[in-house]
């Protein structure tokens, strides 16, 4: 009870506002339909048995390529046991040299639908080219628009119409405008289901692989009903990172996040520098616990609060 009454002040003054505020209104005008507004609030996303946007802080993790079976099925296991509900992992690779490993395609999405069907964890991973969607479409539960495509047009139509939720990773040197707009289009052809992702832009900063954008995840809460999630992976470039971003996304009040998890990063076909072994994503998760109930209560404290407290008074009525 104390805890909550101080947890309570922690409630972010606009988080869940009644109101967009006016000039993000007129700031974002081209994409009316992602804006809150009075009939739409809140997108919740189904996949399988899950939702995404519906409260619960939903992790996807796997490895940034699929490489063989056994790494794919090892990973798999190891990432539900810790609490992932969504297995990521790309058989079609954005690279930046063609002589790079561009995953392994048809092969890759047959190991990731044994995964789904051993593990019973959902699928999302990349589509690249409108010509896969079909294909790509039969084998995941969630369609993954990469960075590089994010405003690429006829990918977006042909994903949108496959009728699975689209995971919109936000462009490079995207703004915020820039990316509702590719969502806003989604809309248009008829797929409500988009979830936001914030995985990092170009910045002078070269430290970090990417710029870790916070405020667009806070700033999205605020304005769009579509649920947001956070790649701390892609974001930091490098592992050690990867935990504390997380943690900070979730408190800012992202949906959930996807992150990079390999048995072995060393030796990572793609972005092993960036990925999490096993055991540093057991230990990132259970650290995250205490983040997760702190996005709660910030998200949702007054009326938590004041449920918990109802809860209290009906207790210490039926106590007398
Ligand atoms: C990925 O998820 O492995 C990936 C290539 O991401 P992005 O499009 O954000 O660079
Ligand atoms: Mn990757």
């Amino acid at each position: 009870m104390r805890t909550q009454d101080n947890f309570s002040s922690l409630n972010y003054p606009q988080n869940g506002a009644r109101k967009v505020r006016e000039e993000w209104l007129k700031r974002f005008a081209n994409s009316p339909d992602v804006l809150i507004s009075a009939s739409r609030r809140q997108t919740v996303v189904p996949v399988l048995d899950l939702e995404i946007g519906g409260g619960e802080f939903v992790t996807m993790a796997g490895p940034c390529s699929v490489e063989t079976e056994p790494q794919l099925m090892a990973t798999a296991h190891r990432v539900r046991q810790a609490g992932a509900r969504i297995l990521r992992g790309g058989a079609f690779k954005p690279r930046s040299s063609p002589y790079a490993f561009q995953g392994l395609g048809l092969e890759g999405l047959k190991m990731l639908s044994r995964a789904r069907r051993e593990t019973g964890l959902a699928i999302v991973t990349e589509v690249m080219s409108e010509d896969d969607v079909p294909m790509v479409a039969e084998y995941a539960d969630i369609l993954q628009i990469g960075s590089r495509n994010m405003e690429n047009i006829s990918l977006l139509e042909a994903a949108a119409r496959s009728g699975r939720p689209l995971l919109l990773k936000r462009g490079l040197a995207a703004t915020i405008a820039d990316w509702l707009r590719s969502a806003q289009v989604v809309l248009e052809f008829g797929n409500p289901n988009v979830i936001l992702c914030e995985r990092g832009i170009r910045t002078f900063e070269t430290a970090t692989r990417n710029t870790f954008d916070v405020s667009a995840i806070v700033l999205l809460k605020q304005i769009s009903h579509l649920p947001v999630i956070a790649d701390p992976s892609h974001a930091a470039g490098v592992r050690d990172l990867v935990p504390a971003l997380a943690c900070v996304a979730a408190v800012a009040g992202a949906d959930g996040m996807i992150v990079e998890v390999h048995p072995d990063p060393a030796k990572a076909w793609s972005d092993g520098d960036q990925s999490l072994d096993f055991a540093g994503f057991d230990e990132m998760m259970t650290a995250m616990n205490p983040y997760i109930a702190l996005r709660e209560i910030a998200l949702h404290g007054k009326r938590r609060a004041s449920l918990h407290e109802a809860d209290e008074l009906q207790l210490a009525g039926a106590a007398q």
